[in-house]
């Protein structure tokens, strides 16, 4: 059984790991990091490093960097679901993965992970154009989302050209709606992915710290940890 400190604990993210840590064979969570709530932390410097095996953070991207050094101090492996990096802290993280394992992802859902290889196919669609639209809930601080951003990237580098900005919306409780347009003369793909649920990106967080577990230092992304676990199948 492994310890965890779980960064952004107060947070939405932060209870859907906390939940499931209750119920699981591998891990435990040995301290609780957030400046709000009842947590045994209120920044990850007051974490004894002793007690605890990795990380796994929600949180926001200055603290992610903060957490990421910490991590690199102590030799702590990272897991980390934060979005709205900017690419000097994006830097930072591969700078800090020259000293410990660090999995960074802006999306750890399975289904995101299947639809990123589904938009590899669209590199045939050269005459199409495209648009991606992502809904989130309200309080969601990044515009447009990171896993919009990534499917962007995704999608970019299949067609070998610049695509459209995503288009973002925002309301209600909604957890995440990510979908791919592609429009021909006479015909439409769309391609949807809706997050029912937060849970889905909890889970994936936990099956994240496993595997990270058994990994060399780097920093790695979803798609290299859903890649072997395909192959393992
Ligand atoms: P939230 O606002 O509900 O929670 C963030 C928490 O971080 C808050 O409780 C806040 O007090 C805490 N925090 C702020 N500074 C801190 C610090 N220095 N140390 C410790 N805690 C600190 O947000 P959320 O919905 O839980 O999302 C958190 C992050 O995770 C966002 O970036 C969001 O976009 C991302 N997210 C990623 C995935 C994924 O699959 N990768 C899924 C959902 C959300």
């Amino acid at each position: 059984m492994k310890n965890l400190a779980v960064v952004g604990a107060a947070g939405r993210m932060g209870k859907e790991v906390l939940l499931l840590l209750e119920n699981n064979d591998d891990f435990k969570a040995a301290a609780t990091v957030d400046p709000h709530g009842r947590t045994s932390a209120r920044v990850i410097d007051e974490v004894d490093p002793d007690r605890c095996d990795g990380v796994i953070d929600f949180s926001n991207p200055s603290s992610t960097i903060k957490v990421a050094r910490w991590c690199a101090k102590n030799k702590k492996f990272l897991v980390s679901g934060t979005t709205g990096l900017s690419r000097s802290q994006q830097n930072s993280l591969k700078s800090m993965g020259r000293k410990i394992p660090i999995l960074w992802a802006p999306n750890l859902s399975l289904g995101i992970a299947a639809m990123k290889e589904a938009l590899r196919a669209f590199s045939g669609l050269g005459n199409f154009d495209f648009q991606i639209e992502e809904i989130h809930h309200r309080q969601k601080k990044d515009n447009p989302s990171g896993t919009a951003i990534a499917l962007q990237e995704v999608l970019g580098s299949a067609l070998g050209r610049r695509l459209p900005k995503p288009i973002s919306i925002r309301g209600g409780g909604v957890r995440g709606v990510h979908r791919i347009l592609a429009m021909g003369e006479g015909e439409m793909i769309t391609l949807e992915h809706v997050a029912m649920d937060r849970a889905i990106f909890a889970r994936g967080a936990l099956t994240a710290a496993k595997w990270l577990c058994g990994q060399a230092r780097g920093l790695y992304g979803v798609d290299d940890l859903w890649e072997q676990q395909r192959r393992k199948r």
